[in-house]
């Protein structure tokens, strides 16, 4: 029988030809959310199944539908299927919230969800995430969600709303618990399965149900707004405060309550139109009890996670602009044993002061390695044969426009090379300005 050696559904590969999109969001999320005070954390892949029990929450989909668990001699592990609760393990576990608060971590990592495959909607997807413990106060909201959008801006992301809400805290919710389940108790019997065991122990959860029945019913029960208590709701009116300071739009939306079951008072989500179904591109909101709940001191969080999968299908569609990927700076086509040995070593140096270069290593004749050359972009090009071993000096041509430089093979070949190389780089520079001024002209 042949082997199955296919990719498992609900998996992607990230093939070379695409990575430089995933570099560009990864450098601007990493460079924005530094520029906010925030530092990495990498966090191990998989952890004990009952880390995410006990904080996504017995009640919610991920746990009931879709961890990946797997029980190796007698201990229950499940990958992970979001960020928050093993960074949060983390930080108790190596007591990062005794030391000065307010703690910040951003993470770039993949989470694990058996799902049904689709856009958008993947059994391994990776997010970036970020999570500030220590800070109780509503502006800590309005930075978490302003660094958001400006991850978002620097992407250059377009039609992106921004849709707030508050769930509260325990105290408003017992009352909106007990207004939920005298209304969908009264509609029961068109409740779906799950939905009866969630009128049970979390009713908020029905709002979150994706059966079209259930979310049918759901349009006209109680909002949580109406019944948050006096502090979440000073809370709630001094964010919408601050991101309208900040010039950040937002629509408030009752509706949301996220799949996670630890939040507490804001949650927000950032949403396009543009993608179909899977539009969520950023979900987060504060989570004040989880930290006590994973065993830690009473410490309020709050945090956000992105769908990388779901930002570069955006950005795609919206033909976004991508880092460039880098080309090789240099190629030397080699003939015989002793040029191939010198473009060897000429190579090595390059590399060591940062330039991308290669050379044949195929036993290509002449030809073939300049139409390799050309088909990899590269900006110069070297011919080395007996003749220029015999000279000790080499034609280095520019691919863009033909021209050729000698120069001496000798100990100065690299700060020659670089010099042509800075000079190319400038001169593309001025052109790029002189484009640019050229159609600033013509757009007066
Ligand atoms: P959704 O409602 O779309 O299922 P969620 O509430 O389950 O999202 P979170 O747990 O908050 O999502 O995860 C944060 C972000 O991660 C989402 O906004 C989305 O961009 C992304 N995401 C979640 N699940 C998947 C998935 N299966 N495949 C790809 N991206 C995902
Ligand atoms: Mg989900």
């Amino acid at each position: 029988m042949a082997v199955n050696v296919k990719r498992p559904n609900g998996t992607e590969d990230i093939l070379p030809k695409d990575v430089h999109k995933w570099h560009t969001v990864e450098k601007i999320a990493r460079e924005t959310a530094e520029s906010f005070g925030f530092s990495e954390i990498r966090i191990p892949t998989f952890e004990n199944t009952e880390l995410f029990m006990r904080s996504v929450g017995e009640t919610t989909d991920v746990v009931q539908k879709e961890m990946y668990t797997v029980t190796a001699k007698e201990t229950k592990f499940t990958l992970r299927p979001e960020g928050t609760a093993g960074t949060i393990r983390a930080m108790l576990q190596n007591g990062l919230l005794n030391e000065a608060l307010p703690q910040r971590v951003y993470y770039i990592l993949s989470c694990f969800r058996h799902e049904r495959p689709q856009a958008g909607r993947l059994r391994e997807f990776h997010q970036f995430g970020l999570e500030m413990a220590g800070s109780q106060a509503p502006s800590a909201d309005a930075e978490v969600i302003s660094l958001a959008k400006s991850i978002l801006d620097r992407l250059g992301l377009k039609n992106i709303e921004l849709y707030i809400n508050s769930i509260g805290c325990p105290t408003c919710r017992a009352k909106y618990h007990e207004a939920l389940r005298s209304y969908f108790e009264a509609r029961k019997d068109e409740l779906c399965e799950t939905c009866h065991e969630r009128l049970e122990k979390n009713p908020m959860r029905i709002l979150d149900c994706k059966s079209p029945v259930c979310q049918e019913i759901t349009k006209d029960a109680p909002v949580i707004l109406d019944y948050l208590c006096e502090e979440c709701g000073d809370h709630f009116e001094k964010l919408k405060k601050y991101l309208t300071g900040l010039n950040i739009d937002f629509k408030v939306n009752p509706k949301i309550v996220r799949g996670l079951d630890y939040y507490t008072k804001t949650v927000f989500e950032f949403v396009t139109t543009e993608i179909g179904a899977q539009g969520t591109v950023c979900g987060g909101g504060r989570y004040d009890g989880l930290i006590e709940q994973l065993g830690g001191q009473k410490v309020p969080a709050l945090g956000f996670a992105m769908g990388i999968e779901r930002l570069l299908i955006v950005m795609d569609k919206q033909n976004s602009e991508f880092l460039t990927p880098r080309t090789c700076d240099v190629y030397f086509s080699t003939m015989g044993d002793n040029a191939l040995e010198k473009a060897m070593q000429i190579s090595h140096e390059l590399r060591e002061f940062g330039y991308r270069a290669e050379f044949d290593l195929m036993g290509r004749g002449i030809k073939a390695q300049m139409k390799y050359a050309n088909k990899m972009g590269s900006v110069f090009t070297v011919v080395i044969g007996d003749n220029e071993l015999e000279n000790g000096s080499v034609r280095v041509k520019e691919m863009e426009t033909g021209n050729e430089v000698e120069i001496a093979l000798d100990d100065k070949f690299r700060a020659n090379f670089e010099s042509l190389y800075f000079n190319k780089m400038m001169n593309s520079l001025e052109d790029d300005e002189l484009l640019n001024n050229l159609t600033n002209g013509e757009n007066k």
